[in-house]
């Protein structure tokens, strides 16, 4: 098979390059993904309320906010495809994608694969995952195990605290533990956290080890400053410590910074290989937002069909 754009992965940036290289007929092709990097539509297909992607002004629930993005994209005749790339090959022209089923050639590529949360590997962290530790308490949050029960989030971002805020819905008491003395929040997401009364901040200490029988019961925690260990009877730990780029697909394919981002050039959304874009968090550790991420699936889009239509020539194919 032999396509002029292939776009991995499906978050914002996936979908909107998807939009915008449908309506320049380029017949993009999209990987969804089928289990790497989460799960189809990234990052907000896990999130609640989004309440500040412009045009919904009450707000709108990511997976709809996703769900919405895949239906403009297949309205302008992307075909999506779910499935995992498990191997890419940017050294060769076409370059060459390979999933468990399929291998496809393509001349352009736009990678938006994304990032994925950390974990701390604690010791129990194996035994008690999905009975009690989790990476996303708006996925995990609704379960049975969780409620009216004591419960733990780590992180003090706005994650760490866009998590604990949405555990209070379920849990008797949420414990915030941050391992500085600040929170990394924005104002607003502090002061709920800060004012809410079923939220306790733990100043400076740092889950150690995760123990219980069949289900978590307990954590032990180390203080940051004295390191002193404590024991905090909870049934739940959930982490919420920041991300990790999706992008082990591209090592000796695509040049990447020292935390693993896809390294882009100028202002633009272009690689260090002509044809292949990277646009969303799998290229920004800063800003990090839905809306930045479909802005650059823009950003890639517009350069892939202009690069495109200056090589039409050479692929023999009118752009
Ligand atoms: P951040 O990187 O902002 O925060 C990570 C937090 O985890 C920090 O408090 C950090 O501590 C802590 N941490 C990191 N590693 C460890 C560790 N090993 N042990 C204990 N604690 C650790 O990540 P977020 O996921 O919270 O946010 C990422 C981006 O997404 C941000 O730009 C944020 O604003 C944005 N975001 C926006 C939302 C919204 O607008 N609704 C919702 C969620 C995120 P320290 O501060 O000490 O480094």
């Amino acid at each position: 098979m032999m396509e002029q754009l292939v776009i991995i992965g499906s978050g914002p940036a996936g979908y909107t390059a998807a939009i915008y290289a449908g309506r320049a007929q380029l017949k993009p092709i999209l990987f969804e993904g089928f289990e790497a990097g989460g799960s189809p539509g990234g990052q907000l297909m896990t999130t609640t309320d989004v309440e500040n992607f412009p045009g919904f002004a009450e707000g709108i629930q990511g997976p709809v906010l996703m769900q919405q993005m895949r239906q403009q994209a297949l309205r302008w005749g992307t075909q999506v495809i779910t499935d995992d790339v498990i191997a890419v090959d940017f050294q060769e022209r076409p370059f060459r994608i390979a999933t468990t089923d399929l291998i496809m050639y393509t001349h352009a590529v736009i990678v938006c694969t994304g990032a994925t949360a950390k974990r701390l590997h604690l010791p129990g962290e194996e035994r008690f995952w999905n009975n009690g530790i989790s990476a996303c308490a708006i996925c995990d949050g609704t379960n049975p195990l969780f409620h009216n029960v004591e419960i733990a989030v780590v992180g003090g971002g706005d994650s760490a605290a866009e998590e604990a805020l949405y555990l209070t819905k379920y849990a008797s008491q949420v414990h915030l533990l941050v391992r500085s003395d600040r929170l990394r929040a924005s104002k607003t997401m502090q002061s709920r956290v800060l004012n809410h009364s079923k939220i306790q901040i733990h100043w400076q200490v740092l889950p150690i080890s995760a123990h219980g029988d069949e289900v978590l019961q307990q954590i032990q925690l180390q203080d940051q400053i004295t390191g002193a260990i404590s024991e905090l009877k909870v049934n739940g730990l959930f982490y919420a410590i920041g991300h990790r780029p999706n992008t082990r697909l591209f090592e000796g394919q695509l040049a990447l910074d020292s935390q693993g981002y896809i390294k882009t050039t100028g202002k633009s959304t272009a690689t260090n290989i002509a044809g292949v874009w990277a646009a969303g968090d799998v290229q920004d550790h800063l800003y990090r937002q839905a809306i930045t991420a479909a802005g650059t699936g823009c950003m890639a889009a517009l350069e892939a069909e202009r690069w495109l239509a200056e090589q039409a020539n050479a692929f023999s194919f009118a752009a």
